[in-house]
C-alpha cells in the first residue's frame, strides 16, 4: 500500500469501508454493487478489475488470464499495488465497498495497515459448497457491464445494459471446486482473522437477495453505530 497511508488515515476517520467476505457465488458482488448503489460508495471489485484488464489486453491481463482460469489467486503484491493504487483515489474518502479483496491474511494485513480498523466493516456472506456448486452451474455474466445474471431462458440478454451473456469461463464445474479449495485454504482464515472485531458481521446467503441485502444494511448499521454517525 502507497507511503501515504497515514496521511490518508486522518481523512478516514469516518468513512464507512466495508469488505465482502465469502466463498465464490456467495452473492459478494450483487450485495456490494447494492450497498455501494444506495450508500454512494464505489464498489472496487479485484475481480472486475483483472477481467476488464483481462478484456483489454492489457500487460496485467495477461499476467492474471491463465491464474485466474486455473481458478487460483493472483499474487498477493500485485493485488495489494492495485487496491494499493484504487484506495488512494479521493471518490474512496467517504468510503468504499470491496468484492474480491482481501482474499488472504497478507492482503487483510495490508488493508489494516492502510486503514484505521475500526472503520472495517467485514460483512462475511456464508453460502454452503453444494449451493455454491448449484448456483455457479447457472451464472452468467454480461460481456458489456459485467452484471451477474442467473440461466435463465426469459432474460438472453441483459437486464441492466442488453449486453450479451455468456458463462464465466472460472465458473466451469471443475474450476469452481479448484476456486473453493481455494477459498477454504487461502480466503477462509480470514474469518478467523477478522471475527473478534466489533466491525465483523455474518450473513446467510442461501436466502432471497433482496433479504440479505437488507440484513446487510441493518448489520452495517449496527456494527458501525447508528447511520448519521458514520454519514450514511
Ligand atoms: P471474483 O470475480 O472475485 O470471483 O475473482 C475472479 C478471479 O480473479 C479469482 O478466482 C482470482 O483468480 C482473481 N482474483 C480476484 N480478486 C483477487 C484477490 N484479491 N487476490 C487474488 N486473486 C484475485
Amino acid at each position: 500500500m502507497p507511503a501515504k497511508a497515514d496521511m490518508m488515515n486522518d481523512q478516514r476517520g469516518m468513512a464507512l469501508n466495508v469488505v465482502m467476505l465469502g466463498p465464490p457465488g456467495a452473492g459478494k458482488g450483487t450485495q456490494a454493487e447494492r450497498f455501494a448503489r444506495t450508500h454512494g460508495l464505489p464498489k472496487i471489485s479485484t475481480g472486475d478489475i483483472l477481467r476488464e484488464a483481462v478484456h483489454a489486453g492489457t500487460g496485467l491481463g495477461s499476467l492474471a488470464r491463465q491464474t485466474m482460469d486455473r481458478g487460483e489467486l493472483v499474487g498477493d503484491e500485485v493485488m495489494i499495488g492495485i487496491v494499493g493504487e484504487r484506495l488512494g483515489r479521493a471518490d474512496t474518502r467517504p468510503g468504499f465497498v470491496l468484492d474480491g479483496f482481501p482474499r488472504t491474511v497478507p492482503q487483510a494485513q495490508s488493508l489494516d495497515a492502510f486503514l484505521p480498523k475500526d472503520t472495517l466493516v467485514v460483512v462475511e456472506i456464508a453460502l454452503s459448497e453444494d449451493e455454491v456448486l448449484h448456483r455457479l452451474a447457472s451464472r452468467l455474466i454480461c460481456t458489456e457491464c459485467g452484471a451477474n445474471a442467473m440461466d435463465d431462458r426469459d432474460f438472453a440478454t441483459c437486464h441492466d445494459c442488453g449486453g450479451r451473456l455468456v458463462p464465466r469461463a472460472d465458473d466451469a464445474e471443475q474450476v469452481v471446486r479448484e476456486r473453493l479449495s481455494v477459498y477454504h485454504r487461502q480466503t477462509a482464515p480470514l474469518i478467523d482473522y477478522y471475527a473478534g472485531r466489533t466491525g465483523y458481521c455474518r450473513v446467510d446467503g442461501s436466502r432471497f437477495v433482496d433479504d440479505v441485502t437488507a440484513e446487510i444494511v441493518h448489520l452495517v448499521n449496527t456494527c458501525q453505530g447508528t447511520p448519521s454517525s458514520r454519514g450514511v
